[in-house]
């Protein structure tokens, strides 16, 4: 009854850590929608992406999937292998066989579900960082991008003892294919030679030098066509503004933005691509201590404009200002895509489903946007404007690094970055800190690290660069 038209396409999983009994489950997906009466429906956002069955019969589970004629994006491609994971774990199954129809996109399918399985457990005894493993041979593209979620996870979740300046760095250099793209970094002297003081002042409460990490498509012009640009606060105590200890363990990833960044750069090198791209990335720890930069500090930023700090925990912005305008002035991009986990307040805005996109570009936002949705990592778009742009504004300095009351924090974190962009720059700001990171996992990914902003830059980049 359930027999699809010629199953052509197979994947195969099997449990790493082998349990004493052996079930299994036989999942057959077909590309012809149905309305088969004992279908379930299963929906996300009130769409139905696909009706499906699940049975037992001889100790075996069978599960036939019915695709619905739906836009097939990324999420909706990749959601079917991560369903089928999620109901693997649900009956214990120990063996998976996968028959699709020749109009389902399997490496998608997989990439879904070995998506969903890893969980960077490297602390825990007996673990494999994933439950099961796989025959099928992803494409290119999706191990790419596989290989550089699973090391923006592992970024992300490493604890500062770990992942610091130098050792991100280390880590990193070891994770890019050096054919495609040049690598640098510069140390402390170097920074200080510069003139990166907004970033040194940030990291001069550490014991942890600071570090500042380069990369640039090889062969490529002096103007690039996109230049990502990268927050890394490998630690954020708040400095001599301290942050309460409850859930500051969470700091240790306030250097997604960085972590995004060099994953992108990961990504890309492994491909071919029809554009020219650059990646800069500031990395701190900002710690208190006797040599701590403190409230009231004046400091003159790279670009000339002299900060008052008046909030040494509003350090992400300092970090960014110095390495935007290094980054804009050496690599004369066309377009600036900067990530972030800057403020809490995009948390109170927008909870944990969204990060917050602030635009100079109405075009840019809207492609960014539809990304957002196609990939389930979604973006909203809020304001920029003069009203927010004064309240950074003194009497006695260029500017401070906050606003004037409580409200609208991310906004104004947005407007101190704006001011460093060159003018006639196409300018996109990911505000991540509510995305990046999900105790219960979501959708897509297990529990912790999200991932979030690798997966939105590699389709933004197919529907900006199409040509
Ligand atoms: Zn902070």
């Amino acid at each position: 009854m359930y027999d699809l038209a010629s199953p052509i396409m197979k994947a195969q999983f099997n449990l790493i850590n082998k349990s004493n009994q052996s079930i299994k489950l036989s999942v057959d997906v077909s590309d012809k929608s149905s309305n088969k009466k004992d279908l379930k429906k299963y929906s996300y956002n009130k769409i139905c992406i696909f009706k499906y069955f699940i049975d037992i019969t001889n100790s075996k589970y069978n599960l036939k999937i019915y695709l619905e004629k739906i836009s097939k994006n990324h999420f909706n491609k990749s959601v079917l292998g991560s369903f089928i994971y999620d109901n693997s774990i649900k009956y214990s199954i120990s063996q998976i066989s996968i028959n699709v129809s020749n109009g389902v996109d399997i490496n998608a399918l997989v990439f879904g579900f070995l998506q969903k399985d890893f969980i960077y457990s490297k602390y825990k005894v007996n673990s494999f960082l994933k439950k099961y493993k796989t025959n099928f041979k992803l494409s290119n593209h999706y191990l790419s991008l596989l290989n550089s979620i699973n090391f923006l996870k592992e970024l992300v979740t490493e604890p500062s003892n770990i992942i610091y300046p130098t050792s991100f760095t280390k880590k990193t250099i070891s994770q890019i294919n050096k054919q495609n793209v040049k690598v640098s970094s510069l140390n402390k002297n170097q920074i200080t030679k510069i003139g990166l003081n907004c970033l040194l002042a940030v990291s001069q409460g550490s014991k942890r030098e600071p570090m500042v990490m380069e990369f640039i498509k090889k062969n490529n012009k002096k103007n690039v066509d996109i230049l990502f640009v990268g927050k890394g606060v490998c630690f954020d105590s708040g400095g001599i503004s301290i942050k309460p200890s409850g859930g500051m363990e969470d700091m240790k990833w306030d250097m997604a933005g960085a972590a995004v960044t060099v994953s992108i750069i990961k990504y890309l090198s492994a491909l071919k691509t029809n554009f020219t791209y650059a990646g800069i990335v500031g990395l701190v720890e900002n710690m208190p201590s006797g040599n701590a930069y403190k409230p009231g500090d004046i400091i003159k930023s790279y670009k000339g404009i002299n900060v008052e700090v008046l909030n040494t925990d509003a350090e992400g912005r300092l970090v960014l200002a110095d390495i935007i305008t290094y980054g804009c002035e050496k690599y004369k991009p066309k377009l600036v895509i900067d990530f972030a986990t800057l403020t809490g307040a995009i948390m109170v805005a927008l909870g944990q489903h969204y990060a917050g996109l602030f635009c100079n570009d109405d075009k840019l936002a809207d492609i960014l946007y539809h990304s957002g949705l196609d990939t389930n990592e979604k973006v909203w778009r809020m304001p920029l404007h003069d009203d927010f742009d004064k309240e950074l504004n003194s009497p006695f300095v260029d500017l401070k690094n906050i606003g004037a009351g409580r409200y609208g924090g991310s906004v104004t974190a947005a407007q101190f970055l704006q001011r460093f962009v060159p003018k006639n720059t196409k300018w996109a700001h990911l505000d991540i800190a509510g995305t990046t990171w999900k105790n219960g996992g979501d959708i897509m990914n297990n529990k912790g690290s999200t991932g979030f902003g690798l997966t939105l830059i590699a389709d933004f980049i197919s529907k900006y660069f199409k040509n």
